[in-house]
């Protein structure tokens, strides 16, 4: 139920050239707390060249759905794909995504999807705590503005990253955390491109899905 696609059938059943983190913050209003309008947040994280990672990417990639979503979803740093695009979530993994979100009978326009970082690690290498450091502030003006209602953190850096937490995933998936800054229910889910890798896991995957729908009905 609410699986078809992508549970496979064994399971059926203005430019800124200052540096420092500081000033970053203090550019999209992080310091202040303050909410900035996200069209200006995205136009400050095209000119960001807070990281090196600004040396090697031909794109920004922001973000991108409704700005009154209910669901943030929340992946780890463009690929190659996105790279090229500047969209999130637009390669293989993309599509399982979709096939996803089609599950809970949502499509891409109704939630909104972006990365703890907004440029490609080259060669898809891990990020640094540094580059997610600089670029946090981005997200948090996301968060800022769309309100979600629950964040899903795809992958174990995601989860790590946005929980300050250094479980391994299967520790921290499962159950409702809450995203500490803002108060907002945050479940823990395997990234789609690991699912792609292990299929079998895609039932777990679903579970925290439903998990983090019943957390928005029970919320009413
Ligand atoms: N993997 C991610 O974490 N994010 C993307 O946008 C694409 C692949």
């Amino acid at each position: 139920m609410g699986i078809t696609g992508w549970v496979d059938s064994q399971i059926q059943n203005p430019v800124n050239s200052k540096d420092t983190p500081e000033s970053q913050a203090d550019i999209v209003g992080e310091v202040q707390g303050q909410s900035q309008d996200l069209s200006s947040v995205e136009a400050v994280v095209r000119g960001c060249k807070a990281c090196v990672l600004h040396q090697s990417r031909s794109n920004t990639v922001f973000g991108s759905g409704s700005l009154t979503a209910d669901w943030l979803l929340v992946g780890e740093a463009p690929g190659a794909e996105e790279d090229k695009q500047g969209l999130p979530f637009v390669g293989r993994a993309g599509q399982l995504l979709d096939s996803m979100l089609y599950g809970l009978g949502l499509n891409r326009d109704e939630v909104y999807i972006a990365n703890v970082l907004k440029c490609r690690p080259p060669r898809n290498r891990d990020p640094m705590g540094e580059e997610v450091r600089k670029c946090e502030p981005y997200l948090h003006q996301q968060i800022r503005n769309i309100q979600p209602r629950i964040i899903i953190a795809m992958g174990r850096f995601a989860a790590q990253s946005l929980l300050k937490k250094t479980d391994p995933i299967g520790r921290l998936r499962g159950r409702v955390h809450e995203y500490d800054k803002f108060g907002i229910p945050l479940v823990v889910t395997y990234h789609p491109a690991y699912l792609l890798r292990s299929p079998l896991e895609k039932r777990k995957a679903w579970l925290d899905l439903t998990l983090a729908r019943a957390v928005l009905e029970n919320a009413g």
